[in-house]
């Protein structure tokens, strides 16, 4: 299958920090950063564990059963240091036992297709499967490492799954100075002149003045690339092999849309991705719209009156009512200010669900890290919602959390049995264990 690109022009704006403070809020525990370890890898991991502060972020790495013993080493480091679970992806054991039998363990050497071979097997093929499971996922690519990637865009959308490299438009001395600055750990074989790390058999140290990826294949004249991120002759179009998501549960849920409304900061971002988490677990058709992903993306140009609030609303309920109908649960997480705007969208939406999540505005300034509620009780801030800017509570929700009096977990059984007791959700309780 031959992947079409799109690139996202507006977020090439942002800085590293800030797209992945970004895609952590909007795409919560679907987005993941993948590591071999390397210093990149490294400065992306430090900066999410950053962005995250106390929320759970994802790693994965590739374990092609070829990797240095100091790539483990480095693993273990990352589990200890940030306190994550490094998900290792495994190739297919029958498909490494066919290629084994048939051309060797070293045939990368023979030939460069059975390099290529090798490495869709152990890489790419495993890259797809994990894919599969997300919506988001960070590389550490940047533009000064070859010519082939000296246009990788921050981010691009491949296959319907958004792909970030925060660091493209990082020097190489950029990288060394926030390792060094924030102490990060390094991979041990940089000691010893390795500029770029993969494979044992297939990278290896660098003379001084040779480009960054000279050691990768060195046998190899040309682009050195895996097909992982493009093909081997450089070009951007590539065979990644995602397939869709199995349909799993039709018959498990009807189309519907959960519409969290609330102040900013009550918790709809946090609810509604940990709802929508447990229904793909359960293998459910879902669409998650944050409303500031939203800002940037269907709405984009669309300020902060009352007309733009609402045609904001308006388009997400337009998104939302196709999706419903089509049989996917949408859940939006959007302040959705005004009632009116709330009730025209129910009116068009067959099965509306509405969740209410209060928090009283003393708790939401103390949770504030950025202050923005302080700012804006203190008239710094104009058209902020509940301060400057009226917010309506929702006259008959179908549930109310009260965020500052319950954990999220208990609200999320509690929404997941109104969805139950509505019908419009039927899975069997008996195969799985909250
Ligand atoms: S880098 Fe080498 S060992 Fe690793 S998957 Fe590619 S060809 Fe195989």
């Amino acid at each position: 299958m031959t992947t079409e690109i799109q690139p996202f022009t507006e977020l090439e704006h942002y800085s590293a920090p800030d797209l992945l403070s970004w895609v952590l809020q909007a795409y919560g525990e679907s987005f993941a950063i993948a590591s071999s370890f390397q210093k990149e890898d490294m400065v992306i991991v430090d900066l999410a564990a950053r962005a995250a502060g106390h929320a759970k972020f994802r790693v994965f790495t590739l374990d092609t059963g070829r990797l240095h013993e100091e790539t483990y080493q480095m693993m273990e480091e990352v589990r200890r240091r940030y306190g994550v679970v490094v998900e290792t992806v495994f190739p297919d054991r029958e498909e490494v036992e066919k290629m084994v039998a048939e051309h060797g363990p070293n045939l990368f050497f023979i030939s460069p297709d059975l390099r290529h071979a090798c490495c869709d097997t152990r890489k790419t093929r495993p890259l797809g499967r994990k894919l599969r499971q997300l919506r988001a996922w960070a590389t550490g690519l940047r533009r000064e490492q070859s010519a082939t990637r000296a246009h990788v865009p921050k981010a691009e959308e491949v296959e319907g799954i958004l792909k970030l490299s925060p660091l493209a438009d990082w020097t190489a001395a950029q990288v060394e100075n926030y390792t060094r600055e924030h102490n990060l750990p390094v991979h041990p074989l940089y000691a010893r002149g390795y500029a770029s790390i993969g494979c044992a058999p297939c990278s290896r140290a660098i003379q001084p003045g040779e480009p960054e990826r000279a050691g990768r294949w060195w046998w190899e004249q040309g682009n050195k690339e895996c097909g992982i991120h493009f093909n081997a002759d450089g070009s951007v179009r590539r065979d990644v092999k995602i397939q869709p998501a199995p349909l799993r549960s039709r018959n498990m849920h009807k189309g519907f849309t959960l519409w969290f409304t609330g102040l900013s900061g009550a918790g709809k971002s946090t609810l509604s991705q940990a709802i929508a988490a447990r229904l793909r677990d359960r293998g459910a058709e879902v669409e998650l719209l944050d409303g500031d992903m939203i800002r940037t993306r269907l709405s984009k140009g669309l300020g902060f009156s009352k007309e733009d609030r609402d045609e904001n609303i308006r388009r997400i309920g337009f998104v939302c009512e196709l999706l419903s109908n089509h049989g996917v649960i949408a859940i939006v997480a959007a302040i959705s200010p005004y009632r009116a705007i709330r009730d025209e969208v129910r009116a068009r939406i067959a099965n509306f669900v509405e969740v209410y999540v209060e928090c009283p505005i003393d708790v939401l300034a103390r949770r504030d890290v950025k202050g923005l509620y302080k700012k804006a009780l203190a008239g710094e801030i104009a058209n902020f919602t509940g301060i400057s800017d009226p917010y309506e509570p929702p006259l008959a929700p179908a549930i109310t959390i009260h965020s500052s009096q319950e954990t999220p977990e208990q609200s999320v059984e509690r929404i997941w049995a109104t969805l139950e007791n509505s019908g419009l959700i039927f899975f069997d309780r008996s195969t799985f264990a909250h």
